[in-house]
């Protein structure tokens, strides 16, 4: 792949898969926009380092299941770093319970926070891509999206609503030279998966042919990909990174 100068915008960039993503990002020659809510001082040291190989990145704090903190965010990141070429709709929470008994802020939250903000975040990126004629989206969805997960009705209704999503937006502005496309991640070692304990790792990993989980990088590797020219023919996919665990 070949170094370039764009601006990406990855959300929920201070840990985890948006990390090793916005490091990767980085390390080709993206100028990066990191997004966080909560953890500001992880995000900054993630610019930090990929200021360190010599590529710019700043950090952009927003809640992206807000609508006016993204519009403000993508302005801010205009100002700064200029127009928008990839956006890695990244972020994503989970509040796990069981149909009965899920409250509704745990349904709203994670629809907010995983599904509504990869809707206003592309919104406003569409506009800098639109102008440009070029442009990439890609959502990180999960293969709890394609085959649902008891005590997850919330989060695999955002992920598979991700899809559609991804779906509509590569029918949408095709003709405008911009690609949208999902990536659907197994079990991969993060904070977000740390917190299932280890009768849920085992369970989950018995399903996996690999016999393992994946680390932030499979997923980044993939992101990277998509961004290229040389996947300017790839749209509306959904691509599971998932050690063979769910095959289409
Ligand atoms: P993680 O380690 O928990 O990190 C989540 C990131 O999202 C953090 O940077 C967090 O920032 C940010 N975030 C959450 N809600 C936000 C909001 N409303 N506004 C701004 N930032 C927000 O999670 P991860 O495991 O890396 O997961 C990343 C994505 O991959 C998620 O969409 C997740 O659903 C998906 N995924 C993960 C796995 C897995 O096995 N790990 C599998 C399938 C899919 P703050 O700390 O500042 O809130």
């Amino acid at each position: 792949m070949t170094s370039v100068s764009k601006v990406v915008l990855v959300t929920g960039a201070s840990r985890g898969i948006g990390r090793a993503i916005a490091l990767k990002m980085g390390s080709l020659g993206y100028t990066v926009a990191l997004n966080c809510r909560t953890s500001v001082e992880q995000a900054q040291e993630v610019a930090a380092e990929i200021k360190r190989q010599g590529a710019e990145a700043d950090v952009f704090v927003a809640d992206v299941g807000n609508a006016e903190d993204v519009k403000n965010m993508l302005d801010a990141i205009r100002n700064k770093l200029g127009s928008l070429s990839v956006l890695v709709n990244n972020a994503g929470v989970v509040r796990d319970n069981i149909l009965l008994r899920m409250k509704d802020d745990e349904w709203e939250d994670v629809l907010k926070s995983d599904l509504s903000s990869a809707f206003y975040c592309t919104r406003e990126a569409i506009r800098d891509m639109t102008r440009a004629k070029w442009g990439r989206v890609i959502c990180i969805s999960s293969v709890v999206g394609l085959i649902g997960n008891a005590g997850q009705s919330n989060y695999a209704a955002a992920k598979a609503g991700l899809i559609g999503f991804a779906k509509s937006v590569a029918r949408e502005y095709g003709a405008k030279g911009i690609t949208a496309n999902v990536v659907a991640p197994g079990f991969i070692e993060t904070d977000m998966t740390r917190q299932l304990g280890d009768r849920y790792r085992e369970e989950f990993l018995r399903q996996v042919p690999l016999k393992r989980a994946g680390k932030p990088e499979d997923i980044a590797n993939l992101v990277a990909f998509l961004a290229s020219d040389e996947a300017s023919y790839i749209t509306g996919q959904v691509i599971a990174v998932d050690g063979g665990m769910v095959m289409q």
